[in-house]
């Protein structure tokens, strides 16, 4: 049987199904879900993922893990990474760590079979877990690169009679569609579309308590907006092979995410401080101009790669202000570096 067909058959019993439901199905179903079935960052390519891009943008993680270790003045803190994927970024880190005599006690929430393997290849000491709450107890220093973006949302939009939530059902051609279900209460829409992901919302409120009640700080980049650069419709988005594709064909073979909504995300982590910026500048700010000097220096021969990955990690045309970085932490911990204006 193929996930269509499981998907089919669910909405002949049930009706047609969530946003959610169908993202779910699509990237985490057992057998045959995205994530659970391949390495989707496997091949470098135009979309890839930061870390893929350049050690760089590792190291600047590195440096900010760095300042926040010494802040907190814990030896026993954890290090956590949220959706590690090949394992790349948290190698890195772990590296800028090492080289000031820094070995933390480090765990990966990946709930990937596959990834689980190329993670422990490339940070063998690791230790796993499939939530944030499955870690054990203490000060914690998290990060997540684009790890809220793969999490399923719900997704509601305005019709001339009111609020409706999107679900996928079969149309009238017999292919999977989109269609509009019942009318629910606005409640807390935004504007004339919203996509809210309680799978995310739940993720950083356990994070919140975690840090309120054990003390350390977390690091969320992703591609994603706030008040001033809301998208003007919904932003669920599916890519095969690095190109984009239609979400509902051959489900369970693209990758499919949504822009995070930074504001809900700030807003879940409350009370705690937060601090937010966009990738270009916080890279910026971590000295990143700098160590891709040294990297020139020490390989002349490098120059040109070097200087793409700045281009593509930093510019406005590129990543830099796409993605943005937001830190959160307990009020024992200082203000983390990279946010300054
Ligand atoms: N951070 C990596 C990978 C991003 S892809 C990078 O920047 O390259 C998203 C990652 O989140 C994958 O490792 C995927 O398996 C993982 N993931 C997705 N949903 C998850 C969930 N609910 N719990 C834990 N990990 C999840």
């Amino acid at each position: 049987m193929s996930l269509e067909q499981i998907i089919r058959r669910e909405i002949e019993q049930d009706g047609p199904i969530s946003v959610a439901r169908y993202m779910e199905l699509c990237l985490a179903h057992p057998t045959y879900g995205y994530y659970k079935t391949r390495d989707p960052l496997g091949r470098p390519g135009d979309f890839t993922t930061a870390p893929e891009i350049s050690q760089m943008f590792g190291e600047m993680i590195g440096v900010w893990v760095a300042s926040v270790w010494q802040s907190l003045r814990e030896p026993e803190a954890k290090l956590v990474e949220l959706g590690p994927g090949r394992g790349t970024l948290m190698s890195d880190i772990r590296r800028v760590l090492c080289g000031i005599g820094i070995v933390p006690d480090t765990w990966m929430v990946e709930t990937s079979p596959v990834l689980r393997e190329q993670q422990r290849a490339r940070v063998p000491d690791a230790r796993w877990a499939d939530t944030i709450a499955a870690v054990p107890d203490g000060p914690l220093i998290v990060v997540a690169n684009e790890f809220f973006d793969a999490l399923p949302v719900r997704q509601y939009v305005s019709a001339p009679d009111g609020t409706r939530e999107v679900r996928v059902g079969v149309g009238t051609d017999g292919a999977l569609s989109f269609g509009l279900g019942s009318l629910v209460p606005a409640g807390d829409l935004k504007d004339s579309w919203d996509e809210i992901s309680p799978a995310s919302d739940a993720i950083a409120r356990a994070l919140a308590e975690r840090l309120e009640l054990d003390r350390g700080a977390a690091l969320v980049i992703d591609y994603g907006f706030g008040a001033t650069d809301r998208p003007e419709g919904p932003t669920l988005q599916a890519l095969r092979k690095h190109e984009r594709a239609d979400p509902l064909s051959s489900p369970g073979s693209a990758d499919l995410t949504t822009l995070v909504d930074f504001d809900r995300l700030a807003a879940a982590f409350a009370p705690l401080p937060v601090s937010r910026t966009e990738q270009g500048h916080f890279l910026a700010q971590l000295g990143i101009g700098a160590r891709a000097q040294a990297l020139v220096k020490r390989e002349p021969a490098q120059a040109n790669d070097v200087a793409d990955a700045l281009e593509r990690l930093t510019s406005a045309k590129a990543m830099g202000t796409l993605f943005k970085v937001l830190a959160v932490h307990s009020p024992d911990v200082l203000p983390p570096p990279g946010f300054e204006e």
